[in-house]
């Protein structure tokens, strides 16, 4: 789950990290009200969206030469021409793809004077089972093309759960940024508790970009992107607490409310399948027959037939979607309760695709019987292979 910056920027400062005063905005007068409570005279109007290159974005509605989503402000004023040319609008940035993002909270936040922007990031790394602090001196807007063009500017510290974080670790991140004096302390420290936070909270991911040294040779933190892990959320309500389903996709959500695990994919063959395992699978015998998955969706090991009725529902409301591949193993749901549950979910939803329904395990002769019997242009298969050339056949063949 992804937060916006300024939630991030609380959790940072509520485990004792430095980051600019500023105050969340849903309307033009919160912005104006929230700029008068900072001590100005320079204020910066952020959009909160779910995504990242915000600053270098483009707004849909305003021409071309019009700012981004981060708007420096001299005024009152200017916080207000700022929030009232954001909120409602839509913002596109290299992040958000073309359909953009509509912008409906801002964050209107103290001016930094800025000497130096650097990277800095932590994100649990599967390979070496560590937690990997990445930074660099190159930091700010452009890290993608520091990391492409220039990857020796980019150092990464790796740091053993079981160990914690050392003082060592701190020393590498401060000379990796090549600071030094007050400022090589303060990083050090800053480190320190980054990663405390980043252990306590069950983060995923946790980006600072930039983290800047102030004229004053005080490090803060600029811009911060959070995201968390799912199975750990029950952990932390607080953060749970600031999930904004606005910014998730419509019918991730809805399938979230039926405990589904969907993710949208670009293809046009809806799959439906239980198990992550055997879901990969079905979505990799898709592309080996030429076809791409519309989505991953693992219905869960007992899947009833609420849950088969949302999960079709769910499908079917992706315009893109050509074609539904059932592919149900019936381990601990039999094979005649799945059919029955795919057959009168497929009469409520009046499907209107071909679909193919691969079924294997217990009663599956029953559950055959069950879809041949429904009346309903059902095609069986019999394996994997089997399932996927039909469905891609049939798709063809309806196009
Ligand atoms: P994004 O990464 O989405 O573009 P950032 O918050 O990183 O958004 O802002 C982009 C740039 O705007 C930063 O690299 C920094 O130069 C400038 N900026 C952001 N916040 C402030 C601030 N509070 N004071 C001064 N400059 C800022
Ligand atoms: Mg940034």
């Amino acid at each position: 789950m992804n937060i916006h910056e300024y939630q991030a920027k609380e959790l940072l400062a509520e485990h004792g990290i430095a980051v600019p005063k500023g105050i969340a905005a849903m309307t033009v007068e919160e912005a104006v009200a929230a700029a008068k409570q900072l001590p100005g005279p320079l204020y910066v109007v952020k959009a909160q969206i779910h995504a990242g290159g915000r600053g270098k974005g483009k707004f849909k509605e305003l021409d071309a030469n019009a700012k981004g989503g981060v708007r420096l402000a001299q005024s009152i004023d200017e916080v207000e021409h700022a929030a009232k040319e954001m909120l409602g609008n839509t913002l596109v940035t290299a992040q958000t793809g073309d359909e953009g993002k509509q912008v409906n909270r801002l964050y209107v936040t103290d001016g930094v004077d800025i000497a130096h922007e650097y990277y800095l990031s932590l994100l649990v790394d599967r390979a070496s089972g560590q937690v990997a602090m990445v930074v660099s001196t190159e930091g700010g807007m452009d890290i993608e093309a520091v990391a492409h063009d220039t990857p020796e500017k980019i150092h990464t510290i790796t740091i053993d759960p079981a160990q914690g974080f050392m003082p060592h670790h701190g020393r590498a991140v401060a000379f990796a940024l090549e600071l030094s004096g007050d400022t090589n302390k303060q990083c050090q420290k800053l480190a320190g508790q980054l990663y405390e936070a980043f252990m306590a909270l069950d983060v995923e991911m946790l980006e600072i970009n930039p983290l800047v040294e102030t004229k004053d040779g005080d490090l803060l933190v600029l811009d911060t992107k959070m995201s968390f892990d799912g199975n750990a959320l029950y952990r932390h309500k607080n953060v749970e607490a600031m999930r904004d389903e606005t910014e998730e996709d419509p019918a991730e959500v809805e399938a979230s409310e039926y405990d589904l695990a969907y993710i949208k994919l670009d293809g046009n063959i809806g799959c439906m399948v239980n198990g992550a395992g055997l879901a990969m699978a079905t979505m990799d015998i898709i592309k080996l027959n030429g076809a791409f998955p519309a989505n991953f969706l693992d219905v869960g090991g007992g899947a009833t037939k609420e849950k088969v009725t949302a999960a079709f529902k769910i499908i079917l409301k992706d315009d893109a979607v050509e074609g539904i591949l059932v592919n149900i193993f019936g381990g601990i749901m039999k094979c005649d309760i799945i059919a029955d549950g795919i057959v009168s979910a497929a009469k409520d939803v009046n499907l209107s695709v071909p679909l193919v329904v691969r079924l294997e395990g217990t009663n599956v002769e029953k559950g055959k019987e069950i879809l041949e019997n429904s009346g309903l242009p059902i095609v069986s298969a019999d394996d994997l292979g089997d399932a996927a050339r039909k469905i891609v056949a049939e798709v063809k063949k309806a196009a």
